[in-house]
């Protein structure tokens, strides 16, 4: 009953009626990369800890500034660019723009399972190996005759394929150190299984977010998928280690990324002025200086995530200052909602964030 309610609701909806959709979705996500960092750029107090950074005058250089608005430019450079300008940024809590994870656990396998399914359920508590048995959206939507065959998944991290359930969902998925199995492998994914194949690091829970990235690209080129999904890793990584240097670093890298992604996107037919990036993370970390490098219930701040979103149904809204509280939870129907189509499961699934579909056709 609820679940009809909740799709009643949404065609009910005037804002759903008359919105301007998408034709495909690239849902891009880096673990664990806190909105202090996305907003305000460099900590200073952090930077300046040794225990923390090798060379705090280098970063200091690289990422230092007198104002949030200086620090983020120089870390995220198209983000603050050319997303804040042509898309949308969601989170600052500065401004009360609250964004959160619905999940009580703030650990990634729990937020994947809240961002992919909707439904943050209780009793996906930890990030133990274990298929997941709520169905997603990815999957949903490769059941649609519009979208079968034409959903992929690239992740850093191997426990994707556990949080889609990929041995039920037999949706394409490349995630950890797993090589490219294909009859007709390009040069750069030989090349890429090559130094998967060599790494010292081969067999570690989480792949470089370079190998990830390129063998993301190489498939959404050759394939053409509407529906992607890359999960990157190194953000929580270098943050666990407590190399603030190195999670800096990514974060600029992951930046790069989704320049590179959308130049991609804008210089491809298929894709051109008919593609959304859906920008977000799993969850947050500690918000105080001595707690940035961890998160899970218990940490005060890992809650705290945030979002940002370009393409062609969304307006150019900018950072947004408004006071609002959105949940993780509410993505994967949004998402669903971009597309002109509504997610059906067995378990209940959070409404969309209807604020988002503002965008009216003429
Ligand atoms: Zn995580």
């Amino acid at each position: 009953m609820k679940r009809l309610l909740i799709v009643f609701a949404f065609f009910a909806n005037p804002a759903f009626s008359q919105q301007v959709t998408c034709q495909n979705i690239f849902i891009i996500t880096t673990d664990g990369f806190r909105w202090q960092e996305l907003f305000t750029g460099a900590d200073s107090a952090i930077i300046s800890n040794p225990d923390y950074v090798k060379d705090s005058a280098a970063l200091a250089y690289m990422y230092g500034g007198k104002t949030p608005a200086e620090r983020r430019m120089k870390l995220m450079p198209f983000l603050w660019n050319y997303i804040a300008a042509k898309g949308q940024v969601w989170g600052n809590r500065n401004y009360g723009n609250n964004v959160s994870v619905a999940n009580p656990y703030h650990l990634s396998y729990p937020g994947y399972n809240e961002l992919l399914t909707g439904f943050a359920d209780p009793q996906m508590i930890s990030n133990r190996k274990r298929n997941n048995p709520n169905s997603n959206l990815l999957a949903y939507l490769n059941s649609l005759p519009k979208y079968k065959n034409s959903v992929a998944l690239f992740g850093s991290w191997k426990l994707f394929s556990y949080i889609v359930n990929g041995s039920v969902n037999k949706i394409p998925l490349n995630c950890g150190y797993q090589a490219m199995e294909e009859d007709s492998l390009s040069l750069t994914e030989q090349a890429v299984n090559y130094l998967e194949q060599t790494s010292e690091n081969n067999g570690a829970p989480t792949r470089s977010d370079l190998l990830t990235f390129a063998l993301a690209t190489e498939y959404i080129k050759k394939n053409h998928p509407h529906i992607v999904y890359i999960g990157f890793g190194e953000t929580d990584e270098f943050a666990h280690h407590g190399q603030y240097d190195n999670y800096l670093n990514q974060a600029n890298q992951f930046d790069k990324f989704l320049a590179q992604l959308w130049s991609l996107i804008q210089q491809d037919d298929f894709y051109k002025n008919t593609t959304t990036l859906f920008i977000t993370t799993d969850h947050g970390r500690g918000r105080r200086p001595a707690k940035w490098t961890t998160h899970g219930p218990f940490i005060g701040g890992s809650d705290e995530t945030w979002m940002a979103q370009l393409g062609p149904n969304i307006p150019a809204l900018g950072e947004v200052k408004q006071k609002i509280d959105y949940t993780t939870e509410q993505f994967a129907q949004t998402i669903a909602g971009y597309l002109g189509e509504t997610f059906i499961a067995e378990h209940p699934i959070a409404e969309p964030v209807y604020s988002f579909f503002t965008k009216k056709k003429n």
